[in-house]
């Protein structure tokens, strides 16, 4: 059984930046309003992970990290309709196979924290505020051929900032903070008030403390609504091109995306109006009715698919192709 969590984990953890994408998912889905992620050695020696959401229960700490424990999904319907991050139940119990693993948590109605070890399944009184604090030690410690994969700290670091900057772009209701090493790497503050939706405005604030102010100066507003369809964000001109892949980032209902679709349609659009850019720099926010579009396709669920694509691609590259036509102040 103990193989078959790691096997099964590996698909849920590739390297430091998916444990701290799958951590921040769940801080947020627990109503985090600021996230703080700790690493040390990229994330391979330490991943810490801290929210002040509304915590777990002492009592749910160990079925927490049971797999397929979630308290987000009652039946199948609720599948249908998924609003949370998570909803499989797989990811603390998969992260929590392959290192070692200690959550902190408190809830408001609690005097004290509790702090569950995974390994020895010790729990015991522990000090913080309201929120929970999931930490990951050595990660793949016992998988050393797993292990034997990953790069550089330096590049591990990357991901993982990244990892987070993907959330940081959907969540600017929510503040951010990344630090390695004992040192400050990011830190992005909320720009609107927490659960509030996210106008123009805070997102526009958010994109430039994330990808810089320049990429605002050198990008258009879009905004488009086709039919039940909804895409606004922002499209960045040629000077934007910072020629990095990642530099593209789509969202479909809050959810970070890689999806053929959707950059396709968004390439389409570049090469009408721009006449082929190769590396376009874009964020693309999707809203659509949740119905439509499945989410639980694949474990990391940064896959979807659509009931109509025609119609998203349709509605993407329109939206595009009017934001970079349109005439430029
Ligand atoms: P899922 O997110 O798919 O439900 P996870 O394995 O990621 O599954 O988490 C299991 C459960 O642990 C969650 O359903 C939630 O109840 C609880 N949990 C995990 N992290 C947190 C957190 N940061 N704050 C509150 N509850 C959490
Ligand atoms: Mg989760």
């Amino acid at each position: 059984d103990e193989l078959i969590s790691q096997i099964a984990a590996g698909e849920v953890v590739e390297r430091p930046a998916s444990a701290v994408r799958e951590l921040v998912d769940n801080a947020l889905d627990a109503g985090a309003t600021q996230v703080t992620v700790r690493l040390l050695a990229g994330g391979v020696r330490l991943i810490a992970v801290e929210d002040d959401g509304m915590g777990i229960p002492r009592d749910e700490l160990p079925i927490a990290l049971r797999r397929h424990a979630t308290s987000k999904i009652g039946n199948l319907h609720d599948l249908e309709s998924v609003a949370t991050m998570g909803f499989r139940g797989e990811a603390l119990a998969a992260i929590a196979s392959v290192s070692e693993m200690a959550l902190l948590s408190r809830t408001a109605q609690q005097a004290s924290a509790f702090m569950l070890d995974a390994r020895s399944g010790e729990l015991r009184p522990a000090a913080r505020s309201q929120g929970t604090t999931v930490e990951v030690k050595e990660l793949f410690f016992s998988t050393p051929a797993r292990r034997k994969f990953l790069k550089t700290d330096a590049t591990e670091l990357a991901h993982c900032v990244e990892a987070v900057r993907r959330h940081a772009l959907a969540r600017p209701d929510v503040g951010f903070a990344i630090w390695h090493e004992g040192k400050l790497v990011e830190q992005w503050r909320a720009t609107l008030a927490h659960g509030e939706p996210a106008d123009a405005q805070a997102l526009e604030r958010r994109l430039a403390d994330v990808l810089g102010e320049d990429f605002i100066r050198e990008s258009v507003p879009v905004h488009l609504r086709s039919g039940a369809i909804t895409v606004t964000g922002r499209a960045g001109l040629p000077d934007a091109a910072r020629s990095r892949a990642d530099q593209q980032f789509c969202y479909v209902n809050g959810r970070f995306v890689r999806d053929k679709v959707l950059t396709h349609a968004a390439r389409s659009a570049y090469e009408d109006v721009l006449h082929g850019q190769k590396q376009p720099v874009y964020a693309l926010y999707v809203q659509m009715d949740p119905q439509r579009v499945d989410v639980n396709v694949h474990p990391t669920k940064i896959e979807v698919r659509f009931r109509d694509s025609r119609e998203v691609h349709q509605a993407v590259r329109h939206a595009v192709e009017n934001a970079l036509a349109a005439p430029r102040a």
